[in-house]
């Protein structure tokens, strides 16, 4: 039997040896530069730490060609802090918010609101069905009370695509204000300021920038930002408070994750290297693309639509043969050293083999080869799931 990690270790200098690769929706394999660039200490208030602040703020700016008109405000953590902290900031008390809900993530800003006390409404879709502008705009009609729309772009949930571009045509006209869950696509997809009006888009260190986690961050409307001062409900979570701080001396307000936005700036570094985000999403959709052909020779079926696929986390429906055991596969995969996901759809039984990280189509190639060799030790003839 191929060992895998022998193949993606000498076709993927980037990673450590004996680290698995993670097919995951995150945190994501990383470079070993990347990982070096965490081997040392920085003061939080010395100049050299404060330069690279700023300098990670400007470039992630510039990522969605977003200009003077938007700032970008970092926070520690993972990204959910990102949401909960962009959301409690940009909402007041009179405020009600639009949820557009395909999936997981979706659900969650729902339930942060639950807790910030904040009015809210959301139109359901099911998981394998995208977001619709449409149905949005009927319901902005409907309810002069909504101010804010939030969508998610990719929902990790299925792996699902979001029609933002239209999305956000939608919301700019009729005036209402727009925060985009760009977690699992920023540096990946392009998004882009000047065509897709926003008021912030969140995302965080480790997924497709391939950096570490430990970081969230918001690009936010300048204008808008400015009248939220006194919104948040919580001292930590306040993204004007933050920003404040950040514009005054350069310092973060509570002890920053100085290792993590180190291996950020190099992240970056290599993203710019690799060609920018349109390469990186060239790198992704490759994977996808390997993953998805490898995987129907061996009779999976994906639980999404081609057309609605992001290149960032496949679906797959659990196999109808009563030998499979997804426990049984993934300690395999385990064993051999790539880290799949399980699924996270609330109808069927699936699971999830993320594309996204410091990997390439030989790192697919050899994924593949060891499910097929999972299934032969299981006993399982294909992959094919009960008709639905
Ligand atoms: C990963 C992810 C998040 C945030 O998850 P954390 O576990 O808090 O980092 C939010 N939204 C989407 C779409 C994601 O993929």
């Amino acid at each position: 039997m191929l060992s895998a990690r022998a193949t993606s270790e000498r076709e993927s200098p980037v990673s450590v040896a004996s680290d698995p690769y993670l097919l995951t929706p995150g945190p994501l394999t990383t470079s070993a530069t990347t990982k070096k660039a965490m081997l040392h200490d920085w003061g939080s208030r010395d100049t050299r730490f404060i330069e690279m602040t700023a300098r990670v703020r400007s470039r992630l700016l510039e990522l969605i060609s977003a200009g003077d008109d938007h700032v970008c405000v970092p926070i520690q953590g993972s990204g959910t802090f990102a949401i909960e902290a962009t959301l409690g900031t940009l909402l007041s008390d009179d405020d009600k918010l639009l949820i557009l809900l395909n999936g997981a993530y979706g659900r969650r800003m729902a339930t942060i609101c639950d807790y910030q006390g904040r009015d809210y409404q959301v139109i359901e879709t099911a998981e394998d069905v995208p977001c619709d502008p449409d149905a949005l705009e009927r319901a902005l009609i409907d309810d002069p009370e909504t101010t804010h729309v939030a969508v998610v772009h990719c929902e990790t949930t299925s792996g699902i695509l979001n029609p933002i571009g239209a999305i956000a045509e939608v919301v700019s006209r009729h005036g209402r204000s727009l925060v985009i869950d760009a977690m699992s696509t920023f540096g990946a997809l392009e998004i882009n300021a000047d065509n897709t009006p926003f008021d912030a888009v969140i995302a965080s260190s480790n997924k497709c920038l391939e950096g570490v986690p430990g970081l969230g961050f918001a690009i936010i409307r300048r204008s808008t930002l400015e009248d939220c001062s006194g919104n948040a409900p919580s001292l930590s979570l306040d993204l004007y408070e933050q920003w404040r701080g950040l514009e005054s001396n350069g310092q973060w307000r509570f002890t920053p994750p100085t290792h993590v936005i180190a291996a950020l700036d190099q992240a970056l570094d290599e993203l710019d290297q690799e060609g920018g985000v349109s390469a990186r999403g060239a790198r992704y959709t490759d994977n996808c693309e390997t993953l998805m052909s490898g995987m129907s020779e061996l009779g999976f079926v994906s639980a999404l639509d081609e057309a609605d696929q992001a290149p960032i986390i496949l679906t797959f429906l659990t196999p109808a043969d009563p030998h499979f055991d997804f426990n049984e596969f993934y300690d395999h995969l385990s064993n051999h050293g790539f880290l799949i996901y399980p699924g996270k759809l609330t109808n069927a039984d699936t699971f999830r083999v993320g594309c996204i990280g410091r990997l390439d189509t030989s790192d697919m190639q050899a994924a593949l080869e060891v499910m097929r060799s999972a299934l032969t030790e299981m006993g399982v003839t294909e992959g094919a799931p009960h008709p639905r």
